[in-house]
């Protein structure tokens, strides 16, 4: 297990044409099972949740949750049990993601779309407790303070990696842009590339897990244009793009996150948003494990991405 993931040149033509300097930080490479950013946004609560001696960590997710997927492994790791609450049907059990969970020894609660949306109401969580004393509830993505504070410790590594410019990082439920801004201490340009439609909301999230300081930093921006249509969602031509600088580089991007921050700082390269001569930093969040269920949906075909071992029979 890494403790500083590396630091790599990652040079496409567009990049070089717009005169920049342009890295990845492989926080893919943390950890080979947790996806980057679910270990830094995990790693204190963990730590938190072992020192209260918790009966119990519980969070929320859909049924292809990275979230989920770590979780369940972190928990196995540290020796704590878990329960996952996910949106949908009992058959999910079977997708590639929960096979995982469970062979982790996650347990599983399938609820329905309504209930689901209940996930950040006061009194279900107050029930939800009750139904499990002594238990810890983690919010949907992993995204709450502790998070914050894992997640900012990116920016320490980096300050000893390289000098930089601008930081660019996929965002689903905002916990690691607010943990990049909070460890950017007001320096850099931080660009959050929006993975799904909702901007208020999403705008708003980052901005609630803030510290006071921080939420008056005005360094950081979300952009909004580069979500291809939603959450989940990709264009066959941009599949094959992704699929293309998959193999030039040989670093395994997924299209749901980390694939539309790529071709984000490609056409805002193309566009000379960043100012010539200027070193941009991409963080690769991981999300590997997406791919299975992808495939699975028959969303992507195996030979353009560099897929994640087989999920366990059970
Ligand atoms: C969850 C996730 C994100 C989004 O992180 P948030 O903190 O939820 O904004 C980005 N990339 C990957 C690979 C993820 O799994």
């Amino acid at each position: 297990m890494l403790t500083h993931s590396p630091l790599q040149p990652f040079t496409l033509e567009p990049f070089q044409r717009a005169g920049l300097r342009v890295f990845i930080k492989r926080d893919d490479l943390l950890h080979p099972i947790i996806s980057g950013n679910k270990w830094r946004k995990l790693k204190y609560n963990i730590e938190q949740a072992k020192q209260r001696d918790v009966s119990k960590v519980i969070s929320f997710g859909g049924a292809y949750s990275n979230h989920i997927h770590a979780l369940a492994y972190a928990c196995h790791l540290a020796n704590l049990p878990s329960l996952g609450i996910i949106r949908g049907e009992q058959a999910y059990r079977d997708n590639y993601t929960l096979r995982w969970a469970r062979h982790w020894q996650m347990q599983l609660q399938f609820v329905d779309r309504q209930t689901y949306r209940l996930r950040e109401d006061g009194q279900f969580l107050k029930r939800i407790s009750d139904q499990h004393p002594h238990s810890v509830i983690i919010p949907e993505g992993g995204s709450n303070k502790l998070a914050v504070a894992g997640v900012a410790e990116v920016v320490d590594e980096l300050e000893q990696q390289c000098e930089f410019d601008y930081l660019l990082s996929p965002v689903g439920s905002g916990g690691t842009l607010a943990g990049l801004i909070e460890g950017a201490q007001n320096r850099y340009t931080l660009l959050g590339i929006a993975v799904l439609k909702q901007q208020d909301y999403l705008q708003q999230q980052v901005q609630s897990l803030l510290n006071d300081r921080a939420s008056k930093w005005r360094n950081w921006h979300l952009l909004n244009q580069f979500h291809q249509g939603g959450y989940g969602k990709f264009g066959k031509q941009d599949a094959a793009r992704l699929g293309q600088i998959i193999k030039q580089t040989g670093i395994p991007f997924e299209p749901v996150y980390t694939g539309k921050m790529v071709l984000a700082a490609i056409e805002l390269a193309k566009q000379g948003y960043f100012a010539k001569g200027s070193t941009v930093v991409l963080l690769h969040t991981g999300g590997t494990q997406g791919l299975g269920g992808l495939l699975e949906r028959q969303r992507i075909t195996a030979d353009d991405f560099i897929m994640p071992p087989p999920a366990p029979r059970l």
